[in-house]
């Protein structure tokens, strides 16, 4: 997992060249490649990934980009797409921030950890709820948004009187908070900073080792979550049917409904992961497709 925000031009160009010579290695992923920079997360062996990062780190614009790695059987994707867009993230802001020239303090996960526990801060989770659903800061604020984007107008509608108070921001790997940081500080918030690495390189820090932060992270590849506290297992969402603590996504079987939502081992068999009578009796039920094809 990695990011960069750096002018590459001809974007466009650039991801069809990406995309083979990801390819030729026999990486899997998703990278997406814009003006402003690159946003990857790619798998494969040991020596796939070493060889990627040391092609990487060969061009002058990536020689000083960090990658984030985790170790994982087999591969958390399907296959390898390399995509041109206006953004690495998307926020669509009226006048777009670039972070090499406004964004938050950095704090390092110790720094983070410190000030997570100050009462004259206010803690906010920059990812959207079904992100915070399964795990975060404890105390930290949920926007409740759907999508990134969303973002700014919830911070307009709720956040205004507070551009006195320190703002800590924190994402999943940093790169959303180094334009929304960037934003708040360009809407007049006096004090902003950002957990550098996000939750990811927190919860590699030796020191802090994930503490004070409940639950899992959500990622956006076939892991769906990965722990982060290694001082106390705690769960913060519950079974969608029967209640039961639990954190654990599940896609519904319905191809035309997809819904994801927290299903206990239990209730997956019980209501076929279906999340709706109708999605259960649906024609291409995915569940009763997969149970046929077992037996
Ligand atoms: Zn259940
Ligand atoms: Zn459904």
């Amino acid at each position: 997992m990695y990011y960069k925000y750096v002018s590459i031009e001809n974007h466009e160009e650039y991801a069809v060249e990406h995309l083979a010579f990801c390819k030729a290695l026999g990486l899997k992923g998703r990278i997406l490649v814009a003006e402003e920079g690159i946003n990857g997360t790619v798998s494969g062996t040991v020596e796939q990934t070493d060889e990627y990062i040391r092609v990487m780190h060969s061009d002058p614009r990536f020689s000083d980009m960090e990658f984030k790695i985790d170790e994982h059987e087999g591969h958390a994707f399907k296959k390898m797409f390399v995509r041109p867009r206006d953004e690495i993230v998307t926020l669509r802001l009226e006048e777009d921030i670039n972070p090499n020239d406004k964004t938050g303090e950095y704090l390092s996960p110790e720094e983070f950890y410190e000030q997570l526990q100050r009462d004259d801060v206010i803690v906010l989770d920059a990812r959207n709820d079904y992100e915070y659903a399964i795990g975060h800061f404890r105390g930290a604020i949920n926007p409740k948004v759907d999508a990134f984007r969303e973002l700014p107008q919830w911070v307009r509608e709720n956040l205004s009187e507070h551009k006195d108070k320190k703002i800590l921001a924190y994402c999943t790997g940093g790169i959303r908070c180094e334009k929304f940081t960037g934003f708040l500080l360009e809407e007049g918030f006096k004090d902003v900073a950002q957990l550098h690495g996000g939750i990811v390189m927190y919860g590699k820090d030796e020191n802090v080792q994930g503490d004070l932060f409940d639950g899992k992270c959500y990622v956006f590849d076939e892991r769906i979550s990965v722990p982060i506290n290694q001082k106390e297992e705690i769960i913060v969402a519950s079974c969608y049917y029967c209640g039961q603590k639990e954190d654990r996504y599940v896609n519904c079987a319905n191809p035309d409904c997809n819904l994801q939502h927290v299903c206990c081992e239990e209730c997956e068999v019980k209501y076929n992961r279906s999340c709706s009578d109708e999605c259960r009796q649906h024609p291409k039920n995915r569940y009763k497709r997969e149970l046929q094809q077992s037996s």
